[in-house]
């Protein structure tokens, strides 16, 4: 049996015990993590695997021995010394040794392939007792391959969506008759499928941050970090870097970047495709280095989504720009990147700055239909915060528009629409492009268990996909690839309601039906769920969610609720738009225990808190168009990246780091 390499032998031991007894610096961090570096294993997978000059910054954590200083530290890589300047800060996270320190150098970049080797070394002053740490990272060989190189990546992300998210919809969708579905979803179409492991760097249930930015990035992130690695500072925008997919074809091959999200602008998956922090949450900023990134580094020409809350000045109503979530970098990494160090600027009019750069700005569908051809940049802010979910845009398109209305934004695209404005927008730049679409409240409307929301999320999303399918069926230098992020709330069909509506409606109103009536009397499993039947209108949604003998669904990652299997006439507040403690919105229930109490019985939940959560299952990916083949198999959510990018790099072997 191979000896735990985690376990030191008894002369590493001995060794360590010596050489504790002449003091000397502690390294206890060096980035990008490698199992070299964390365990001793000279042959752990290679946890940081990089493109040929894809940029990313070198940084170690140096504890001085007491009443000792950290001098001298140098970066090496396979014994060479690494140009460029080394900068060392305090650092400042707690419970960390005085005089601890943080050595940073800046977008790095290696071009030949292999597997290379990363020393630090360092010493203290004044006893000069010296340290020396190594760990490693790959550059992985892309570019020789042959065949037709990919142009344009339209990247397509349904937050939260499994296995069974997808199985559902269809179910809706189409139906089923003897056994067989009627139809296919149009992500059932696409010829390659393979199973993606989604492990975040610190967890092997991943938050929506570095389950975006590893097929971005290439590399695992702690959870609610992206495009970064963690570090020993509490400032959240100084971690080390990753060159972006985006950038980097920017940068080598000047192609657009396009974000199209239905959530919030600021939310992790869309952030994980441009803006590196160590904090998914600090939106002011977020929203910041979108636009003061793009020209340097992202090419960003495409936003499409909520969030104009961050947009406007924090003196307008319904602002949330706060210095608290803004961000300044420091100067060595500004300086290292070549990017602005941006300012706190709560009272920053970013709508103006974004229209000022070049870009054409709609505000809700009309004026997305209306400009999208005539415009070279395109910035699309159709809510406050996360834009309201597809059942709801539908029920005000078909006249009952109390939700959007409720929220004040009652004429909001489909992101079928969206998708066809960006790739309209993203198509006129001869070099190519990258889209990352996001279908955010797949994931959010699992969280809050409101099925037949996240179902219609589910329909809404594959619209999208029929739509990028048909561009890249025009565009065969194009690739399609649909995946998730995770799965979310263990979500699975468990049969069907044995009743029709009319009876579920009387059950749902009768404060005595709780387990008996509408558990024991309704839940038809196996045969007796039989196939139900949902009338699907020309807009491409059901008639209604609540037929007779609905689809029923049950979540193994839940919070406490209650369930009465009839649709949810109304969502749960969100807690990230403005307004939200006012009226009309502070009457929506506000977590799923007090949703359906009456009549409704209770289920006690396996996990904390009021929310469902993200599960560790492996999900489903699908791809169509140049280089899908690549895509069959089962693999880690970062070769996703690697796959999309041989495709891309087709006969590059030459790929220069320029600015
Ligand atoms: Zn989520």
């Amino acid at each position: 049996m191979k000896p735990d390499p985690r376990l030191l032998t008894l002369a590493a031991l001995g060794a360590l015990l010596v050489s504790s007894a002449f003091a000397a610096p502690t390294i206890s961090r060096l980035t990008p993590p490698s199992g070299l570096f964390s365990y001793g294993d000279p042959n752990p997978p290679i946890v940081a695997r990089f493109l040929p000059g894809q940029r990313f910054d070198l940084q170690a954590t140096l504890q001085p021995d007491p009443g000792q200083t950290i001098v001298g530290v140098r970066f090496l890589v396979n014994g060479v010394d690494v140009a460029g300047p080394i900068t060392v800060v305090r650092a400042t996270v707690a419970g960390l040794p005085a005089n601890t320190v943080v050595a940073s150098l800046r977008a790095y970049s290696h071009l030949p392939p292999g597997i290379h080797r990363l020393t630090v070394t360092t010493a203290q002053l004044p006893d000069g007792q010296s340290k020396v740490a190594t760990g490693n990272f790959e550059v992985v060989a892309l570019g020789n391959a042959a065949g037709a190189k990919i142009k344009n990546i339209i990247f397509m992300i349904g937050d939260g969506m499994g296995i069974a998210h997808r199985t559902a919809a269809r179910f809706v969708a189409h139906g089923v008759s003897q056994g067989k579905a009627l139809a296919p979803l149009a992500m059932d179409t696409f010829p390659i499928t393979g199973l993606v492991q989604t492990t975040s760097l610190n967890s092997i249930v991943t938050d929506s941050a570095p389950g975006a930015s590893c097929y971005s990035t290439g590399n695992k992130n702690n959870n609610n970090q992206e495009g970064v690695f963690p570090d020993d500072t509490a400032d959240v925008f100084d971690n080390p870097r990753t060159e972006y997919l985006g950038q980097y074809l920017a940068r080598t091959q000047g192609k657009s970047l396009g974000i199209v999200t239905t959530a919030d602008v600021f939310d992790a998956a869309p952030a994980a495709w441009a803006v590196h922090t160590a904090n998914r949450g600090a939106g002011t900023g977020i929203c910041d280095q979108y636009l003061d990134e793009a020209a340097r580094t992202s090419n960003l020409t495409v936003l499409l989504g909520g969030g104009r809350k961050w947009f406007l000045p924090s003196t307008t109503a319904g602002s949330a720009r706060a210095n608290a979530s803004d961000y300044v970098l420091p100067a060595e990494l500004a300086t290292g990147w070549g990017v602005p160090a941006g300012t706190l600027d709560p009272a920053r009019d970013l709508l103006a700055g974004f229209q000022t750069a070049g870009f054409a700005y709609a505000a809700n569908n009309t004026r997305l239909r209306a400009t999208a051809a005539g415009a070279t940049k395109l910035l699309g802010l159709f809510a406050l915060s996360n834009m309201n979910v597809a059942l709801d845009k539908i029920d005000g398109r078909r006249g009952n528009a109390s939700v959007v209305n409720d929220y004040g934004f009652p004429d909001p695209p489909m992101l079928d629409e969206m998708t066809d404005a960006a790739l309209t927008v993203l198509d006129k730049n001869p070099n190519g492009f990258v889209v990352m679409i996001e279908a955010a409240s797949i994931d959010k409307q699992a969280h809050a268990m409101d099925t037949d929301r996240w179902i219609l999320e589910t329909l809404e999303f594959d619209r999208a996909i029929a739509r990028a399918k048909a561009f890249a069926a025009a565009n065969p230098d194009t690739l399609v690839v649909i995946t998730a992020d995770h799965e979310c709330a263990g979500v699975d069909i468990i049969g069907a309601s044995v009743v029709s509506n009319a009876s579920l409606a009387a059950r749902v109103t009768n404060p005595a039906s709780g387990v008996a009536g509408l558990r024991d009397q309704v839940v038809g499993v196996y045969e007796a769920a039989g196939f139900p039947n949902y009338n699907i209108l020309a807009d491409g949604y059901p008639s209604t969610t609540n037929p007779d003998r609905k689809m029923l669904i049950g979540y193994a990652g839940n919070s406490d609720r209650y369930e009465n299997w009839f649709s949810n006439t109304r969502p749960l507040r969100d807690s990230q738009q403005p307004f939200n403690g006012s009226a009309p919105l502070n009457t929506y229930p506000s977590d799923p225990t007090r949703r359906d109490t009456a009549g409704g019985f209770f289920i006690a939940g396996q996990v904390p808190g009021s929310s469902a959560v993200h599960t560790a299952s492996d999900i489903p990916l699908s791809a169509y168009g140049r280089g899908a083949v690549a895509f069959t198999g089962t693999y880690d959510n970062t070769d996703v990246f690697f796959k999309m990018m041989a495709g891309v790099l087709v006969g590059t072997t030459t790929t220069v780091s320029k600015r």
